[in-house]
């Protein structure tokens, strides 16, 4: 008989780790308290980018961050509240805004982002799974040019350090490179290596993909513990059932921290909730995806449709969307797109980014059994590192010489 394995969560990390483990011949059953893609790894940018590599805790990011709160119409917006949880977030993300601390960081997501995005290559050109894959590059841009000229040595650093470089452009080649950008805007960066894709296609096709090869998809079936015997799981509660089992994966993204007791860990993950508006396409639309780095929102043009998304809340779990924050992404849009939106609004949506302070996920073993691993705290880029995750996470459940090193994405690193 196949060994066993029940995944939790069926967002875009929990699905990548069911397919994957599939196709090492694991019987998996992937569940989740609503419906698969149904969370973060719905109305997201769709980003595949290696570009990325930074984490979001750097030298100087304490005080913008700072800066930055006290401004009327931030992206960034932290909900003050007396939560231990938050606190200690805080902290932590404060003690890593250092040099050392962040290119440590940038070397583990490097390995991880670069795995998953070879890996993404080789699943669209395999045809099995469907999502608009674009290859094309994303673009970074300015508005002003001494912004443009002050992010040179960024690139620099991500050129040198990490082998990640763009090419630049400036004033017509531009305009020539995107011509849904108005003119006179600062310059751009375009990373060739990073890719796009359609989240909720990629979510719909690969659960598909993953139900074809044999695994059980069950909707609106929440986990809420494990049976533990000697150190290992033998069945998972969820809904009203025992599930027999010889392993289980937690992919529970921003929910994870609140699983602490089955998992014997309460990992420091807040949900930073983030809004998307989706329209029809503009008549002029973009070719690329990209990123108004000064106002940090980012669009990304689909086959069907056209997608600003952005924003950086800390406010628990409160699933509002306020039509004030909807109204920071236009009113970026608007400064740099001759069109900055299509004329049908199809969607305004919201999700949390499983925030983690250091900015690595926990790719490993949980410590309440030893069948027991977390996928968990992807942060802003669940759907760049899927991929790499889910041969990692096989990796491991299999026994197998791991193809990065995983000592970074230890859970106990706290
Ligand atoms: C505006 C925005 C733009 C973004 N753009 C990008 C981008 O361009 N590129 C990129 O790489 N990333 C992007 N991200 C981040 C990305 O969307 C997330 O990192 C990713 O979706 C997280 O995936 P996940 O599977 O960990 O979590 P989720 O997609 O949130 O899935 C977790 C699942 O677990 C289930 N669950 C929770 N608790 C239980 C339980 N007890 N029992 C059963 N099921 C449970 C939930 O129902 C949910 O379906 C963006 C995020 C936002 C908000």
């Amino acid at each position: 008989m196949n060994r066993r394995v029940v995944v939790v969560g069926a967002g875009v990390i929990g699905v990548a780790c069911a397919d994957a483990l599939a196709q090492a011949g694991w019987s998996v059953t992937l569940i989740d308290r609503g419906r698969v893609g149904g969370a973060c790894s719905h109305g997201n940018c769709g980003y595949v980018c290696p570009s990325h590599v930074l984490p979001l805790a750097g030298p100087g990011v304490l005080l913008s961050t700072l800066k930055t709160l006290f401004q009327k119409n931030s992206p960034l917006a932290i909900r003050f509240r007396a939560d231990p949880a938050l606190w200690s977030w805080m902290f932590r993300f404060a003690r890593r805004c250092n040099r050392r601390d962040m290119l440590t960081a940038g070397r583990a997501l490097h390995a991880l982002l670069q795995s998953s995005r070879t890996l993404y290559g080789q699943l669209f050109d395999r045809g099995e799974v469907a999502a608009e894959w674009s290859p094309t590059g994303l673009l970074f841009v300015f508005r002003s040019p001494a912004e443009q000229e002050h992010y040179a040595a960024t690139d620099a650093l991500l050129r040198s350090e990490f082998g990640v470089g763009a090419d630049r452009f400036q004033g017509d080649e531009l305009s020539a490179l995107e011509p849904a950008l108005v003119p006179g805007l600062g310059g751009g960066w375009l990373y060739r290596g990073d890719g796009h894709l359609q989240p909720a296609e990629l979510m719909a096709n690969w659960s598909a993909a993953a139900r074809a090869r044999g695994v059980a998809i069950r909707e609106k079936c929440e986990f809420h513990d494990v049976v533990v015997r000697r150190r290992r799981v033998i069945a998972v509660r969820a809904g009203d059932d025992e599930i027999p089992t010889d392993a289980v994966v937690v992919a529970a993204g921003s929910w994870t921290p609140l699983l602490h007791r089955a998992v014997g860990i309460r990992l420091p993950i807040e949900p930073g909730k983030g809004v998307s508006l989706t329209t029809s396409r503009p008549s002029v639309c973009p070719k690329y995806p990209m990123i108004f780095e000064e106002h940090r929102v980012a669009v990304t043009p689909f086959a069907g449709g056209f997608r600003i998304g952005s924003t950086m809340e800390f406010a628990g779990y409160d699933s509002t969307i306020n039509p004030k924050r909807i109204g920071l992404l236009t009113d970026a849009a608007k400064l740099y797109l001759r069109e900055p939106m299509g004329p049908d609004v199809r969607e305004q949506w919201m999700g949390w980014r499983p925030m983690i302070p250091d900015g690595l996920p926990v790719i490993g073993p949980a410590p309440r059994a030893d069948n027991l691993w977390i996928a968990a705290g992807h942060g802003m880029l669940g759907v760049s590192l899927a991929t790499g995750t889910a041969r990692l996470i096989t990796e491991m459940l299999d026994g197998r010489p791991p193809h990065v090193d995983p000592r970074p994405y230890r859970a106990d690193r706290f």
